[in-house]
């Protein structure tokens, strides 16, 4: 199946590091011109001159998606550039985990900081909302659109020490199926894809026991790579999807968490 995306402009959030970078390549290689929308300005900068030089049409912009002037300013830079707005990838996602109420020798030493909280609900959760409901009346103007936004396989499963992550990713999946809802009849389709373990930064962090662990209860026996990942993003965008509204696809290799 040939993707053809040559009349679509798309902006990727977190898009200068990971699946998003990744995401940004595939798409714009579609023939799609990109915005990434991401506060990492030196890594962004960088991607985009990376993307530029194999001759993609793509473009950076610094953005925090908890800052709804931020992206406010992001959406009127975009439309100027490319003349209107089709997709959106709502990928930009961060962790602080931490278990719920840690105990050590039957004492309670310490917990999930509210901050800690607020700040993955506000990324993960939030800026999805943000960033969505400014961008959506671009597509609504030309009466076809894609929103996409990054749950996870821990939204259905639970995962040990994300709280907040999983609350977030969890209420990704519930947004989703909302705006499916509302605005599937304006000719925009929203979906999820809910990855397993994927090898970027996020995930270099974690203990390389848990990751092994994690590698044995994938029938795929690897972790994913962040191109596993844009090519989901890439085929749920394309006009060969246009009957997929409120989806959740899992690209996870099997895995099965807690098995
Ligand atoms: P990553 O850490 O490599 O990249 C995340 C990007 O988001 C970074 O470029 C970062 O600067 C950007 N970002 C963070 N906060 C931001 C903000 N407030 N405004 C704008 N940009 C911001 O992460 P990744 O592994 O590529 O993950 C991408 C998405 O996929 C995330 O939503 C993540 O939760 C989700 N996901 C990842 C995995 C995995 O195993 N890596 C699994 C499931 C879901």
């Amino acid at each position: 199946m040939r993707i053809d995306l040559t009349q679509r402009s798309a902006v990727v959030t977190g898009g200068a590091n990971g699946i998003g970078l990744a995401t940004a390549r595939r798409l714009a290689t579609s023939g799609a011109r990109v915005a990434i929308w991401d506060r990492a300005v030196a890594t962004g900068a960088a991607a985009v001159d990376t993307l530029t030089a194999e001759g993609l049409e793509v473009m950076f912009i610094e953005t925090d998606v908890t800052d709804g002037v931020s992206v406010a300013a992001a959406v009127a830079e975009t439309v100027g550039r490319f003349g209107g707005l089709d997709i959106l990838i709502n990928n930009a996602g961060i962790v602080r985990d931490a278990q719920l109420v840690k105990v050590r020798d039957g004492v309670v030493v310490g917990g999930m900081s509210e901050a800690d909280f607020d700040a993955v609900v506000s990324v993960n959760l939030k800026g999805v909302y943000t960033c969505t409901q400014a961008v959506v009346p671009h597509m609504l103007a030309r009466g076809w659109g894609r929103v996409v936004n990054a749950s996870s396989v821990v939204a259905s499963n639970g995962n040990f020490g994300q709280t907040n992550y999983v609350a977030a990713k969890a209420g990704v999946v519930g947004m989703t199926r909302v705006w499916a809802r509302e605005l599937g009849r304006r000719g925009i389709t929203v979906n999820a894809v809910a990855p397993g373990f994927i090898a970027t930064d996020m995930t270099a962090a974690i203990p390389p026991g848990i990751l092994r662990n994690m590698q044995e209860h994938t029938p795929l026996a690897r972790l994913g790579a962040p191109d596993d990942v844009a090519n989901a993003y890439c085929f749920l965008v394309s006009e060969q999807a246009g009957f997929i509204n409120g989806a959740v696809l899992s690209v996870d290799g099997g895995l099965v968490i807690g098995t």
